[in-house]
């Protein structure tokens, strides 16, 4: 033990809400994976309360502490006032870290409006690794590669770039010491563009995948713990294997083989559902048959967005509108129920455009699929950032509420309307 406890590992606290649950699971699970942090303890909280008693426990023998925040765009405010609540509290016990898409987009907003110390730029587990190494060393982490902090004197952001990116194979999907379980990586970064989704910035525009055989050593060490649940996170589920826009099924074949053998019979495994979904030009008779040989899932998620070909040009989505009813027809053909998403009020979408969307979907509802409904949200860190969201007229809420009273459509897009609202509100106050 060293003499001075401040150059002990620091006590980690995380803020396990919201989310950055996953984001949080995976950076706290890089700290075993690494010799230098091997054995940080980390504390997982839910609320300002529970952080503010676990720094003050935490700090209690004059230990460094650092509390970790993960959020995406429409918990940022959230986040931002729970924060205040613990410094309030705890003035500067501890260091707080932001990390995830929101504090990667807007690095400079999240500290000098949300108040957060130092942010983790990019992916976070090589930087998570380093940060507390630093600390534990004496070291000031904001002179870190991966980081971003304000100038004490001038208030300027000081970045330095973001963190390194190593094969998802380097790090854990989940933390299994904690064992907090979450849908398990097999692909980052994504090879489409659509304007509207952060994935492609926030990762880099090409697919790294998790080997079949890293795969499976996690999947045999969820059995041993008796998780008997398998998701999958990734941009698009059937580019598992494949470098570019065709998809490898052989490699998706054999991941969902080694899955199932892992697993177990008595295992759930579900392939191409929330969190993840799939892409309709990627269904085929093939693929549908081999998510039914080895998952039980018999519902898919499917990315159609819009029922004009214009708006899915426009967002550079790289498929059609029929590409949409091919694939409804092909699942349900194949006894899977679609579930297919939309996404009302894209900039520049014009009500032609929204009609068109709701012809679409209750002609997919018809053929036995169900409408899971979005709103566009002007993300941070997306080409379409700056954008204001086409306002959705009556007519089109109103066949939406008919779709969902009977059961035909589902979803967060009035909640998604009013985030939109607020980022929109928050981008003319910072630019003011
Ligand atoms: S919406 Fe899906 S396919 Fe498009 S860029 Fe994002 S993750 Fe990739």
């Amino acid at each position: 033990m060293t003499a001075d406890p401040r150059l002990e590992k620091p006590s980690i606290v995380a803020m396990h809400v919201r989310s950055g649950l996953v984001g949080l699971n995976v950076v706290t699970a890089a700290l075993d994976a690494d010799p230098r942090t091997a054995g940080s303890d980390v504390r997982f909280v839910k609320d300002a309360a529970g952080m503010i008693d676990a720094l003050r426990d935490a700090t209690s023998d004059g230990r460094r502490a650092l509390a970790l925040w993960s959020f995406y765009s429409p918990d940022f405010a959230a986040a931002a006032k729970d924060l205040a609540e613990v410094k309030e509290a705890t003035g500067d016990a501890a260091l707080h870290l932001a990390g995830g898409v929101h504090a990667t987009a807007e690095p400079l907003a999240t500290l000098r409006d949300g108040g957060f110390d130092l942010v983790a730029i990019g992916e976070g587990e090589h930087t998570m690794v380093a940060i507390t190494d630093a600390l534990a060393n004496g070291r000031d982490p904001r002179d870190l590669p991966g980081t971003a902090h304000l100038d004490k004197t001038s208030g300027r952001l000081v970045s330095h770039g973001p963190g390194e990116r190593h094969p998802l194979d380097a790090y854990p999907p989940f933390n299994a010491r904690y064992r907090k379980w979450n849908a398990l990586e097999i692909t980052r970064g994504c090879v489409y563009a659509c304007s509207f989704c952060q994935t492609p910035y926030m990762f880099k525009a090409r697919f790294r995948h998790r080997s079949v055989a890293d795969v499976r050593r996690h999947i045999d060490q969820m059995r041993e713990c008796g998780s008997r649940f398998v998701r999958f996170l990734t941009p698009t589920s059937l580019s598992y294997g494949s470098p570019d826009t065709t998809p490898d099924l052989d490699a998706v074949d054999a991941l969902l083989a080694t899955v199932r053998e892992g697993a177990g019979a008595e295992a759930k495994i579900f392939f191409g559902t929330f969190p993840s979904e799939i892409r309709p030009e990627h269904i085929t008779p093939r693929a549908l048959e081999i998510i039914a040989r080895w998952c039980d899932n018999r519902t898919l998620v499917i990315g159609g967005q819009s029922g004009s070909d214009r708006v899915l040009e426009q967002t550079r989505r790289g498929h059609s509108v029929d590409d949409v009813v091919r694939a409804v027809e092909l699942c349900v053909k194949a006894g899977f129920r679609p579930d297919v998403d939309f996404l009302l009020g894209l900039p520049g979408e014009e009500e032609s455009d929204r009609a068109l969307s709701m012809e679409l979907a209750e002609r997919l509802v018809t053929m036995g699929a169900r409408i899971h409904s979005h709103a566009f949200m002007p993300l941070p860190g997306t080409p379409l950032r700056d954008a204001t969201p086409s306002p959705i007229e009556p007519e089109t809420m109103l066949a939406m509420a008919r779709l969902e009273s009977k059961g035909k459509a589902y979803g967060q897009w009035r909640r998604q309307v009013v985030t939109a609202e607020a980022l929109v509100r928050s981008r003319r106050a910072r630019t003011a």
